[in-house]
């Protein structure tokens, strides 16, 4: 999953950047507001945590800005302890949450958890599909009972592919949301990965959860009952 954080102060930036890397979350940053308009126009982010005081645009013409744009996703803003001004403002522009400065990045976690979950259907902190399961708090992944070992990309990959279950999509979409910068289109690196995962979350029954859209990309769906042993590539 992919988030855009829109801070000018640095330390406060990179301190929130590196805990969300650590979360395994693809961090862009922008330092200010004129730029983080810009980033969210560019690019299709899964959340955006924005800061009220900015430089060039502050937080709340930003959200005015890239809703009027027609961009709805979610956004929490970062506003200053006891400002209950900011908070009514904030979210009268189309915010989906605050959080007060000083704050603790546990929080902070939990609350773009919470905003990854309202975007989608999921309300647990655990995704599945099948009996493959994914605890997006321990970041561990289980099929049935058997814990599987992933990299911090595989991780990263199946969490849009379970977020995102029973919808098709495109390679360019994957690459957008689990890869921070834009990779050549002829490039096959998302098969390699989507091989490699596979190969990781397949169990006896052999049952494909995510599946080869030919021409387009990926779907990760519920297994049916008679899917072991389908010819999918
Ligand atoms: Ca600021």
């Amino acid at each position: 999953m992919r988030i855009l954080v829109v801070e000018d102060e640095r330390k406060v930036a990179s301190f929130i950047r590196k805990g969300l890397m650590e979360e395994l979350y693809v961090v862009d940053v922008a330092h200010d507001g004129e730029e983080g308009i810009k980033l969210a126009s560019e690019n299709d982010y899964d959340a955006i945590i924005l800061d009220v005081m900015l430089p060039r645009k502050d937080g709340f013409h930003v959200l005015k800005d890239i809703r009027a744009a027609g961009n709805v996703t979610p956004v929490l803003m970062l506003t200053a302890r006891g400002s209950m001004q900011d908070r009514v403002t904030g979210l009268d522009l189309g915010a989906d949450d605050y959080l007060p400065k000083p704050f603790h990045f546990e929080e902070l976690a939990a609350r773009v958890r919470s905003l990854l979950r309202r975007a989608g259907t999921e309300k647990s902190t655990t995704l599945t599909c099948g009996d493959l399961s994914l605890d997006t708090v321990t970041h561990r992944a289980y099929r049935a009972t058997k814990e599987i070992e992933l990299t911090t990309k595989e991780y990263s990959l199946l969490e849009y592919l379970m977020r995102n279950k029973n919808r098709v999509l495109s390679r360019s979409l994957i690459t957008q949301h689990v890869w921070s910068y834009s990779f050549d289109t002829e490039s096959n690196i998302i098969d390699v990965y989507v091989k490699r995962l596979r190969k990781k979350i397949t169990d006896d029954s052999e049952q494909l959860l995510i599946r080869s859209v030919r021409g387009v990309g990926y779907i990760m769906r519920e297994p049916d009952e008679h899917d072991a042993n389908e010819g999918d590539e």
